[in-house]
C-alpha cells in the first residue's frame, strides 16, 4: 500500500495529497481541490521562489 503523506508547500500554502494512480490532489486554502497542473498555473508559476515543492509540470518552458 502506498504511503499517503500530505505535503504542504511552504511558499504557496497549499496541501498536496498523493492519490496513487489518480495522481496528486491539491487542496487550496479555499476553493475546491484540484490538480498539480492547476496549482502550477494558478499559484506556483507566479511565485517562483525557492522552497516551492510544486515545480513545473514540464510543459511550461521558461
Ligand atoms: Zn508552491
Amino acid at each position: 500500500m502506498a504511503e499517503t503523506v500530505t505535503q504542504t508547500c511552504p511558499v504557496c500554502q497549499v496541501k498536496i495529497v498523493p492519490c496513487g494512480v489518480m495522481g496528486d490532489r491539491v487542496e487550496f486554502a479555499f476553493g475546491a481541490p484540484s490538480t498539480r497542473d492547476v496549482l502550477w498555473q494558478r499559484v506556483c508559476r507566479h511565485t517562483q521562489k525557492n522552497g516551492c515543492i510544486n515545480k513545473g509540470t514540464g510543459n511550461t518552458a521558461l
